[in-house]
């Protein structure tokens, strides 16, 4: 088996490196880690999820938001959760498309115009057949 142990530590310092917003800095969501098969409860991040039992990111999100208030968790409300997508997230520092435009400036004014190539098939035959040889006697 494949160790991940340094993907998920990438992930750490990435979900470290990336604050989430105050509004979902106490939101937790139900997971299921897809390496121990436990299900626990990830603190909401955009990076990944984490799982509580083995630290791994490779789970899948089974349950709604839920809002951690003292030790319990609370479903959030229609209202809270339309309060949330309102919210901008923020993107994930690592995955960066730098979406520098490099040169694309091929410029294909230049092609020479071959159009004018001739078709015409003049071809009459070396020597025409004419009976009129002048017969030198
Ligand atoms: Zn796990």
């Amino acid at each position: 088996m494949q160790d991940m142990g340094s993907a998920w530590e990438h992930l750490d310092r990435e979900v470290a490196e990336t604050p989430m917003p105050a509004e979902y800095s106490n939101l937790y969501r139900e997971v299921l880690c897809k390496d121990c098969g436990k299900s626990s409860k990830a603190g909401f991040h955009v990076v990944g999820m984490k799982c509580g039992e083995c630290g791994s990111y490779n789970t899948s999100i089974e349950g709604p938001f839920l809002r951690k208030t003292g030790s319990d968790f609370v479903a959030l409300s229609e209202t809270d959760l339309q309060g949330l997508y309102a919210v901008p997230l923020p993107e994930g520092e690592g995955e960066q498309d730098t979406e520098a435009d490099e040169l694309n400036d091929e410029d294909e004014e230049n092609s020479d115009d071959y159009e004018d190539i001739e078709e015409e098939t003049d071809d009459e035959g070396p020597g025409s057949d004419d009976d009129s040889i002048p017969s030198l006697d």
